[in-house]
């Protein structure tokens, strides 16, 4: 007799790596606690990158993957932001995501549909095949926060969030200015604002959240995150799950890497989409070479409108290091590497060399740089980044945060002395102390009996038995 297949979750990204990256960490941990596949239904509205496809391609038996047919956009206004163009990805994706749970619903028990934030709609789907609904929330427990909390705010609230007179208090978080929110609700006509209410909204069906962060680096939020409240599920902190590579990876910034004196350079990167002016590409160059320091830089070509031109494909089209200051790479030749679009940054981050982090402040960045105890220089870009720089500067402090000019810019000479103060000042020494007790802590959660661990079996085990009532999550 062949014995019968295990439940399976199917897990739903939305299109780009930024959240698909956590969400495969999370499934590779969970097919190892109990007898459970993992299945990626990815919705797609154009060919899937070649770095989507091997990260994919990568995974072991018990993790498949099917990417849905391509859906049209066309329709779309050239302008619409990145959460809107996400809804409308999967929305459109849902009769081909319920063509392949009927395939997989032949064979398996589907025990769980587990949704990336942009993806609430596919519950409906779920409910359809008596699938359990969950959320992986990939960004901090402080924006989950603020998106339950959103409702309240959108009752309120009637102007623009930016324009209150007085700070925003998400509960239990320090309170922030209106106009550090995450981007789609900086404009409340825009459609990408009634998506993210709408979603948020939601996540109340949802039977958990599944949140990539830890209690020691956002104690504000989980303060309250932690408590029950009615109407609103269990939020699970299964953080931080960073990328790990079980291959060894071999490539030229390692082994320039290699070659530097130990705690020695700041790496320079803007995550897999992050795109600068031509004009603030050549302040960062001026500035890098004037601090005199040591950098490794992921440069990618300059976008003059938007600041995540990449997000999509991680690869930018023209030659980057075209848009560099003449003669730049020759002067800083032996103190700075240069690498176009893509450098292996959970490796760089952990080798002994890397002592500072110039970075958009990216979840997946944030948490890969905490796990390895570098401190930041956090330049944030979009979407909810300036919260992101907001937490690591004023509630956690392991960054500085360099002053954007009136003319918009981060000029050369603050770029530079934010630099040398990271890299060699007393300042950059405090940050680095407590970026090591962070550490410490990332590394007691992924332990055994650690909040991650403990938080991913109990959930596995839900789903491996797939009951219908829900115990409440284990005590962190
Ligand atoms: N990444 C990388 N090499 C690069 C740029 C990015 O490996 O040159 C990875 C990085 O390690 C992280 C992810 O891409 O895991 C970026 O995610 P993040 O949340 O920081 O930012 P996003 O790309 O979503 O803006």
């Amino acid at each position: 007799r062949v014995a019968p297949a295990p439940p399976i979750v199917a897990m739903l990204p939305s299109p780009g790596m930024g959240h698909l990256i956590p969400m495969i960490e999370f499934a590779k941990r969970v097919v190892r606690y109990h007898n459970l596949s993992v299945t990626f239904v990815i919705p797609t509205d154009g060919p899937p990158s070649k770095t989507q496809i091997a990260v994919l391609q990568a995974l072991p038996d018990s993790i498949s993957h099917t990417f849905l047919p391509q859906v049209t956009l066309s329709d779309l206004p050239p302008d619409a932001k990145i959460e809107t163009v996400m809804s409308y990805v999967v929305l459109r994706s849902l009769p081909s995501l319920r063509q392949a749970f009927h395939s997989l619903s032949a064979t398996h028990t589907l025990a769980a549909l587990v949704v990336d934030l942009f993806s609430t709609d596919a519950f409906d789907v779920a409910a359809e095949f008596n699938a359990s609904p969950y959320v992986f929330f990939p960004s901090t427990a402080t924006a989950l926060s603020l998106l339950f909390h959103l409702p309240t705010l959108d009752r309120e609230v009637h102007c623009e969030y930016r324009d209150l007179p007085e700070p925003v208090k998400i509960p239990g978080c320090i309170p922030l200015h209106g106009r550090e929110l995450l981007d789609p609700v900086q404009d409340r006509k825009d459609e990408a604002y009634k998506w993210v209410l709408h979603h948020a909204k939601r996540y109340r069906e949802a039977e958990g959240i599944i949140e990539n962060s830890f209690t020691e680096l956002e104690p504000g939020a989980w303060s309250e995150l932690q408590k029950e409240q009615p109407g609103r599920p269990p939020v699970y902190a299964v953080g931080p799950l960073v990328r790990m590579e079980t291959s060894s990876v071999e490539s030229e910034c390692l082994r320039w890497l290699d070659e530097q004196p130990c705690g020695s350079v700041l790496f320079v990167s803007f995550g897999s989409g992050g795109t600068l002016s031509t004009a603030q590409i050549n302040e960062l160059a001026h500035g890098l070479e004037a601090s005199e320091q040591r950098f490794l830089w992921v440069v990618k070509s300059p976008n003059d409108k938007i600041a995540n031109a990449a997000y999509f494909s991680a690869e930018t089209a023209a030659d980057p290091f075209h848009f560099l200051p003449e003669g730049f790479v020759e002067r800083t030749k032996g103190r700075g590497f240069v690498v176009p679009s893509w450098a292996p940054q959970p490796q760089v981050l952990a080798h002994p060399s890397t002592a500072g982090f110039l970075t958009h402040c990216g979840w997946n960045s944030i948490l890969e740089s905490v796990v390895s105890g570098v401190p930041f220089i956090a330049w944030p870009l979009f979407a909810e980044q300036r919260m992101n720089a907001f937490m690591l500067t004023q509630e956690v402090r392991v960054a500085l945060r360099p002053k954007v000019a009136d003319n918009g810019l981060v000029e050369r000479q603050e770029i530079s002395s934010v630099v040398k103060s990271l890299m060699e000042g007393e300042e950059g020494k405090k940050l680095r102390y407590r970026t090591k007790d962070l550490k410490d802590a990332a590394a007691m959660a992924l332990a055994e009996n650690g909040s991650s661990t403990n938080h991913i079996s109990h959930l596995a085990l839900l789903w491996a038995n797939k009951t219908t009532v829900t115990p409440p999550p284990p005590k962190i």
